[in-house]
């Protein structure tokens, strides 16, 4: 409808930006004006007021008092499309330690208080899919898979082996493409059918993410974990609704070469982990209209391709520290997501 294309036409990347509570109540905060609007204003903490001011704009800012729930019902609307056939890709991007994990999962520890948008979104897709069986009839199915390492060319898939994951090593599977898209077929596609389900999955998921990471001898923090929900509709005319919703924790972005520079010195510094830097310019060509959009550069940017860009919806949480010692990496965070948006 003429909706949807006049929403096509703008674009679909948004960007959030959240900040994490600070550690230490001691430490020098850089975080000097939020706005409602979208509107951040850091301050460097080695500069005098005036010229330390650096002025950043987003879809919106979240604070460190943000709630998890709070932050899901802005990310809601966007989940919901799914259901109605379009495809979704939720990035959380930022350095080691600046709350990936806690957005999209929920506090480490297992505990179900304060969870994450993975169970939220799951959630709510259930109970949606239950509201509609009158109408439609919906199949959900997620696979769980990591990139680690694509620096060194050496690309290990990992996935999870449900419920007889007790076996499980690091293997190595191929991105291919199919009809729908590029996947991974040879990675385990687990049909769920309540929160509970997914729960226990994201359990084992968690066990095998650190037995395995032990086993590569390789940090989490170097890996992207994709969690990808398949979404398969019928409704009562017969008519096919086919979609899915990637939701993806991102490796730390800090760089190499990190010096006692901030702010403008970074430019010269590399990503730890290529595919950011991929991932980065595709955002980019996206953002820019552009008429050639680099997908094939890494395996994250190819494996997520169906749900960046085209007629899928983008929503990037760029993650931020609020302590003076992060704050190099802080400003790297912010200008890449402002580049997306
Ligand atoms: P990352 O995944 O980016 O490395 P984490 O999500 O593990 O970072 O967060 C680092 C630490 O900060 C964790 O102990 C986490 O529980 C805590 N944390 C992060 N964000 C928040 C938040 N919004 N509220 C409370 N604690 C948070
Ligand atoms: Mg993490």
């Amino acid at each position: 409808n003429l909706y949807n294309m006049v929403q096509d036409l703008k674009g679909n990347i948004r960007v959030y930006c959240r900040i994490r509570p600070a550690f230490s109540a001691e430490a020098k905060n850089v975080v000097d004006f939020i706005g409602e609007d979208g509107s951040l204003v850091v301050l460097d903490p080695l500069k005098p007021q005036k010229d330390g001011r650096k002025n950043f704009q987003f879809n919106r800012v979240f604070g460190p008092t943000a709630t998890q729930e709070e932050i899901f019902k802005d990310t809601q609307p966007l989940i919901r499309s799914v259901m109605d056939g379009y495809n979704v890709c939720i990035f959380a991007y930022g350095q080691t330690g600046s709350g990936k994990t806690h957005t999209m999962c929920g506090p480490s520890g297992g505990s179900t208080k304060d969870m994450g948008i993975n169970y939220l979104a799951l959630n709510d897709l259930f109970q949606l899919s239950n509201k509609r069986t009158d109408t439609v009839k919906y199949d959900i199915h997620v696979q769980m898979v990591e990139i680690y390492n694509e620096q060194n060319r050496l690309s290990v898939f990992h996935f999870i082996c449900w419920p007889d994951f007790v076996f499980l090593t690091a293997h190595k599977l191929e991105i291919r493409s199919c009809d729908s898209g590029p996947s991974v077929p040879d990675a385990t596609m687990h049909s769920v059918k309540s929160t509970s389900d997914v729960l226990s999955l994201m359990k084992l998921g968690e066990v095998n993410r650190v037995v395995s990471s032990t086993a590569i001898n390789n940090q989490s923090s170097r890996s992207h974990s994709i969690l990808t929900v398949l979404v398969h509709g019928k409704d009562v005319s017969g008519s096919i609704i086919r979609s899915c919703l990637h939701l993806v924790d991102l490796a730390g972005s800090e760089r190499v070469a990190k010096s006692e520079v901030t702010g403008d010195g970074l430019k010269e510094a590399q990503y730890i982990n290529k595919s950011l830097s991929c991932l980065g310019d595709v955002i980019a060509a996206l953002a820019q209209k552009s008429s050639y959009i680099p997908y094939r550069n890494s395996k994250l940017t190819l494996l997520l391709q169906n749900s960046l860009g085209g007629h899928a919806k983008t929503l990037m949480f760029a993650h931020v520290s609020p302590e003076a010692d992060s704050f190099g990496e802080t400003i790297s965070t912010l200008k890449f997501a402002q580049r997306a948006s």
